[in-house]
Formats: structure tokens, sequence, C-alpha cells
């Protein structure tokens, strides 16, 4: 399918009616019988994939690395029964995000993909369309404000990409990120993408909070993203940076400085490996692959 195909789709989806999670059949019983939203920051070298399972067995991935990393996305998934997914966002189509979803649409499955309907001509995105079509994947554009019930009280809200689009061109692919809040009681997680500062403002500028108790930061730590203001508005305990071991400005120390300043614990994929977070609606607890213990977030 062109580009051009998927952005006429994507219109054809915005007029039909919202699509809820909970509504949907599940061919696999739910793999996570207990309370809990487990949120796993998949150590993929330089890219995103994050895995969410909620109380009512439903499997969201957002984002799935690049190409290189789908080996190390799959396992992950197997390992969580977490195949196939009920839904893919991908936040943006740059390929340290889209890259892995091929093989995961192939290999894995999912119901549905979200993203942010920017468009972006790359060979990386075209070939993920083609896939999407070809295994009969439905497709939604992102609009700031669709829920998604996840059941149990879990709700994953879509903050962006904002509309209309913030800027044009390759600069404008990161600043129209889809930026979506997980809640679980008083328990939260915000997915930033590699939405810059533009992208933040504009956040910053709409009414729905932004609060959150963990930020997986934007833009894997970059200079352009996490202004002191927007880290303000969210005042997270923790921040998560999905970053690769030789990455020398991700993250940047501008963005460390503004991140210490605003009193918030950072952990980062390149140091820790795999992140984890088990959200039971009033705590969350945390533990990764260099640190197995569980330990509760204060
Ligand atoms: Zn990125």
């Amino acid at each position: 399918m062109s580009i051009k195909a998927w952005h006429h789709r994507l219109f054809l989806g915005l007029l039909s009616s919202v699509l809820w999670l909970s509504c949907a059949h599940s061919p696999v019983p739910p793999a996570i019988p207990d309370a809990a939203v487990r949120v796993d920051f998949i150590a993929v070298g330089h890219g995103d994939a994050i895995l969410v399972v909620s109380p009512g067995g439903k499997r969201l991935l957002i984002d799935g690395g690049d190409s290189d990393a789908a080996p190390t996305v799959l396992a992950h998934l197997r390992q969580r029964k977490a195949c196939p997914l009920d839904l893919i966002l991908l936040t943006h189509a740059h390929s340290d995000h889209a890259g892995g979803l091929t093989k995961v649409i192939e290999e894995c499955g999912a119901r549905l993909l979200v993203d942010s309907g920017y468009h972006h001509e790359s060979k990386v995105y075209a070939h993920l369309l083609e896939k999407v079509e070809q295994h009969k994947v439905q497709l939604l554009q992102a609009v700031a404000g669709r829920q998604f019930d996840l059941g149990a009280s879990a709700i994953l809200t879509l903050l962006g990409p904002p509309q209309p689009f913030l800027q044009d061109g390759e600069e404008g692919v990161n600043s129209s990120s889809v930026v979506a809040r997980l809640s679980l009681g008083t328990t939260s997680v915000l997915f930033m993408g590699d939405a810059d500062a533009t992208e933040e403002r504009w956040l910053l500028g709409r009414s729905h909070p932004l609060q959150s108790m963990v930020l997986k930061v934007g833009h894997h730590g970059g200079r352009t993203s996490s202004t002191l203001e927007f880290l303000r508005a969210v005042s997270p305990r923790l921040a998560v940076i999905s970053n690769w071991p030789d990455a020398s400005k991700h993250p940047h120390p501008e963005t460390m400085a503004r991140l210490l300043e605003a009193k918030t614990k950072v952990l980062e994929t390149a140091r820790e490996g795999t992140i984890q977070l088990i959200l039971d609606g009033e705590k969350m607890f945390l533990r990764t692959e260099k640190q197995p213990a569980e330990v509760e977030l204060r």
C-alpha cells in the first residue's frame, strides 16, 4: 500500500466509530490474571519498544525499535505471551520506532495499528504499511482525546499528535509524535515518543492533565526535548530514557541537568537493560534487568 493510499484509509478510519479495546474479542486468554498493569521498556539499543499488558489481558506495543531489534522484541513478546497484540501504537514513522514492527506484524500479529498520520516518505514506513495491508491489520489515525479502555479501570488516553501538525518536512515527524498517557487509579505513565519542545509547548496549552508518576522521556533524552516547564507540569517521580550504550548525546547533558533540577529519578535502558514497571492503581513497583529485585517507586 502506498503512503497516499494509507492516508486515504486513515481518513476513512476517522469517519468510523471509536474502537474500544474492551469490546474486542481476544483469541488468547489474559496472560496476567492479577489487577496490575505491566509496562516493559525493552532494551532495544537505538529506538523505543514498550510492551503494556493490562489487567484485562490487553496487549499493547508502543513502537517496535529498529529492524535489527526485531528478534529482541519478538523474543520479549513471546516470553510475555503477548502475541497476537491487540494494539500497536506507532508514535512516529522514524526507523528506530517503526523498523521492527514489520517482523512483529508478520510473526506475532496485531489487530490494530494506530499512528500519527503524519506524511513521511521512507522505505521503512512504506514497507510497514505494505505488511499492515497484507496481514489485514486495521489502521486508525491517532486523535488527541481518544481513549482506549483496557479493562479493570486501566485507560490509555491519546494526548497528541497536535492537529493541525505544527511543522512541515522532516522536522515535523518528531513534533507530530503520538503522545499517550496510561492511567490506573492514581498511577500513571506518560509516553512521549520523540516529541520535542514544540510539541511539549502545544501540550502545555491543552486542558488535559499531564501530571504522571513516570515519564518516558521524549527523543531518547535529546537536547530539544524535556523543557523544564514541561517537566514541572508532568512532575514525574521517575524518568525512563530508552537509549543505547554509545549514545553520547542521548541523554544530552543539558537534558540531564533539567531532569536533576526537576528532582526526578532517571533510569536508562542502556545502563539497566529492560526496565519493568508494575502499576496496581495506588503504588508502582520497579525492577530492571540489572536490578531484578522488585522495589516500590516512591
Ligand atoms: Zn527515536
